[in-house]
């Protein structure tokens, strides 16, 4: 094999990415071994069949071929449209482009805005494929930790000081990367947060890359856009997704919404890369989008509801922590009371009661001595397994 290069061979940074509970709890499954999986941030439920009816339909309408790289004038529309209705910021059709889901605006955004070499800030704990996200359009992931006691929300001397780190080292810091509601922690931040973000986003001359993928799953408090912020919308590039909002993490859906001019580049980037979404997925797309509020709100209620029983099993006992969660399908456990590693409980948790949940440290030194436990299993069994956590929990302590 001729050389690849190095950009490509090193998108894994290396070492144990703590996938590793993950993978043991797949391979008991496929040798036949019942596990409660609360590892992955899926719905337990399929996308909608009216949905689907809407993508059947537009397929058999001819919209099978290629369509407009930037999106369809419809659902760019009906993007802007929400965009604006949710936050207030007038935003057009000029300010959109869809994309193939939040992963690949992930992608662009950062590709987007990072030179080689340059330093691309984001905030740790942190959702599974940011660092080789980063790594993969040739930046520098520049990590900005965080602490379990401020329930892991950014403070602005970390975020001055990953700043100082990457200049020190002769790179660049071009962007920031937030989610809020965030994947690990459930965290929404608040408006003081968020000021200080933006804040820190202005000071330092960065992009603030904004994934709001679970901008519908807030069951506490308000979500809010850094983009919507006084002065920030030129600064801000913002990653929407059908993905959690609608049940359709396989059609690969989703949009950026930005500045005119930085979107017409990203039309550039598209061309040469994805050329775009399937119409038929778009029509999809649209039809969900316009659906109405009822079915947002159906989709989002299993996590609402599992969300309500955490609080009461967890309440019951003191060992134990759950770091306050007010958004998205997960919660961010703190089991350092037991002496053992996120990792090390995890481990045990899956071969003596076969329940697998993320150790905290897969997404980061933060998460560390702590567990993400994902929403995604019916209730009953649910509230079963959280009680077998938290008594194996006391069995070790
Ligand atoms: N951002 C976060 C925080 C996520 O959790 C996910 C998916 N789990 C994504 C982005 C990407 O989602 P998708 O590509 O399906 O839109």
């Amino acid at each position: 094999m001729a050389r690849l290069s190095t950009r490509i061979t090193t998108i894994n940074g290396g070492g144990d990415d703590g996938w590793g509970v993950f993978l043991k709890a797949r391979r008991m499954i496929a040798q036949g071994t019942p596990v409660t999986e609360l590892t992955i941030g899926e719905h337990d439920i399929r996308t909608d069949p009216s949905i689907l009816a809407a993508m059947d339909s537009a397929a058999r309408a001819g919209h099978t071929g290629y369509a407009m790289v930037p999106g369809t004038d419809r659902l760019r529309d009906t993007v802007a449209k929400r965009v604006t209705a949710r936050t207030g910021v007038p935003t057009t059709r000029d300010n959109v482009i869809i994309t193939p889901g939040g992963q690949a605006a992930l992608f662009a955004t950062h590709h987007a805005t990072n030179d080689a070499g340059d330093t691309a800030l984001m905030i740790d704990p942190y959702y599974a494929t940011y660092p080789g996200t980063i790594r993969a359009v040739g930046a520098r992931p520049g990590i900005i930790p965080t602490r379990s006691r401020d329930a892991f929300a950014p403070q602005r001397a970390e975020i001055d000081r990953a700043v100082e780190t990457s200049r020190a080292a002769g790179s660049t810091p071009r962007s920031l990367l937030v989610n809020s509601p965030n994947n690990p922690t459930g965290a929404i931040y608040g408006a003081d947060t968020m000021q200080a973000i933006a804040r820190a986003a202005c000071d330092h001359d960065l992009w603030l890359i904004s994934d709001e993928v679970y901008d519908t799953q807030v069951w506490e408090g308000d979500h809010i856009s850094p983009r919507q912020l006084p002065g920030m919308a030129d600064r801000v590039l913002v990653i929407g997704s059908m993905s959690k909002s609608h049940a359709m993490t396989g059609s690969r859906v989703g949009w950026i919404v930005g500045p005119e001019q930085g979107i017409a580049h990203l039309i550039d980037l598209a061309t040469n890369t994805t050329y775009g979404v399937p119409g038929y997925i778009q029509a999809a797309a649209d039809f969900a989008l316009n659906a109405g509020q009822q079915l947002e709100d159906d989709i989002g209620a299993p996590f609402r509801r599992r969300r309500a029983i955490a609080q009461k099993v967890l309440g019951a006992q003191q060992l134990v922590g759950s770091i306050p969660s007010q958004g998205a399908m997960y919660l961010m456990l703190d089991i350092r009371r037991t002496g053992l590693s996120g990792e090390a409980f995890a481990n045990r948790l899956l071969d003596t009661h076969h329940i697998a949940v993320m150790p905290g440290e897969s997404f980061g030194a933060s998460a560390a001595g702590h567990i993400r436990v994902a929403m995604t299993v019916e209730d009953t069994a649910f509230e079963r397994a959280l009680g077998t956590l938290c008594e194996f929990a006391a069995s070790v302590a």
